[in-house]
């Protein structure tokens, strides 16, 4: 009985050992600062689901040019935009749709 005890410890440290090798402690710069607002928020491009200090935020779209403004009709001119990246803002203003690289 305490053979087996001892294995099932022993397997715990070993996993244990294993999970700590497998998946390291994210970089420091990756972790949400003191003030970062970690709140889910979604893509306005591609839809993927993003904590909001991991993003970009647009808080003001009506600083956009009019050609945007006109062809995002469907935007509220004072509604908060939220990008994965500036690649994905770049995009959205240049008017195209998401295209998953596959
Ligand atoms: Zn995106």
């Amino acid at each position: 009985m305490l053979a087996v005890i001892i294995i099932i410890i022993i397997i715990w440290i070993v996993m244990w050992g294993f999970y700590k090798f497998m998946y390291p402690r994210a970089p420091k710069s990756m972790m949400p600062k003191k003030g970062d607002v970690i709140t889910p928020r979604q893509c306005d491009f591609c839809g993927n689901s993003l904590a909001e200090y991991r993003g970009v935020l647009e808080t003001n779209p009506s600083l956009a040019t009019e050609a945007e403004s006109e062809s995002n009709s469907n935007i509220n001119a004072n509604k908060e935009l939220f990008f994965c990246n500036y690649e994905h803002q770049a995009d959205f203003h240049a008017g195209e749709t998401y295209k998953p690289d596959l």
